[in-house]
């Protein structure tokens, strides 16, 4: 499998849209790697996760066409990862079509969202849950349950094909200990993790901070989930968190994390 991340940034991106904070200020002055637009990934160009506002620009800046895409997997309904208006440019009158190329999968409260806004369209969903898997083309997912924006079902993706593993574990914070007992029987390749708050933890605990971050890789170590080979690869951070690329790469690189930035790929 190939995986891009097309997006790395938290809700707001970075710079933040309205943000003239230091990191945001770096990124204007900087660009490159500093730029960050809302989180998402693609896999093998078939299997997109996430569906956010950035999309349009991410596709044209990646060179990637969503007619290739077969599935999009919506790890929840926060606006960042799930823009609903812009299904509509894929159907008629946008596009000659009266059906998605694709289909969508997601929690509850995503199904909703877009049935509620395209009550007449025959569109192609299909509700996930956390621990009930599901093969698609070659690929065998399981939803895994986060610790982010209860009550929805908001999920990490643990996807497997040809014996290889990626977990995308975007918007996670610490996970419940059933997450934990279930990752216990699984071998990453490569692991997506979310790094959000950077040096400035919060009281909120649906996201990481870099110690958060360190502990969730260090007890995922130490119960065999990750070994030495695999690819661990941060995402979704936000401005707030006070970190600059650089300085993130200072702090994690030396710990075997490399630090995402958008277009980072990676095949396993
Ligand atoms: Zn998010």
């Amino acid at each position: 499998m190939v995986i891009t991340l097309l997006g790395t940034g938290g809700a707001d991106g970075i710079p933040g849209l309205f943000s003239s904070d230091r990191v945001s200020e770096y990124a204007r002055e900087h660009g490159g790697k500093d730029i960050r637009t809302r989180s998402a990934a693609v896999i093998d160009d078939v299997l997109k996760i996430d569906f956010g506002p950035d999309t349009w620009a991410q596709c044209h800046r990646f060179g990637i066409h969503p007619d290739e895409w077969q599935a999009v997997l919506l790890t929840h309904d926060d606006e960042d990862h799930l823009a609903v208006p812009e299904f509509q440019y894929a159907l008629y009158p946008f596009v000659n079509r009266d059906h998605l190329p694709f289909t969508v999968y997601g929690n509850g409260h995503c199904l909703k969202k877009i049935t509620d806004r395209f009550p007449d369209w025959p569109l192609d969903l299909v509700l996930t849950q956390s621990f009930h898997t599901f093969d698609f083309c070659d690929y065998r997912i399981t939803p895994v349950a986060a610790n982010h924006a209860p009550p929805q079902d908001a999920q990490n993706y643990l996807i497997e094909r040809d014996g290889k593993t990626i977990l995308y574990a975007t918007d996670t914070g610490v996970w419940a200990e059933r997450t934990w007992r279930f990752l216990e029987g699984v071998r990453v390749d490569l692991m997506v993790l979310e790094c959000t708050e950077g040096i400035v933890p919060t009281p909120y605990n649906g996201h990481l901070d870099i110690e958060e971050c360190l502990a969730v890789v260090s007890r995922l170590r130490h119960q065999g989930t990750v070994r030495d080979k695999t690819v661990i690869v941060t995402t979704h951070h936000a401005h707030m968190g006070d970190c600059t690329h650089g300085e993130l790469e200072a702090k994690l690189h030396p710990l075997g994390i490399e630090v995402g930035y958008d277009g980072w790929n990676r095949e396993v």
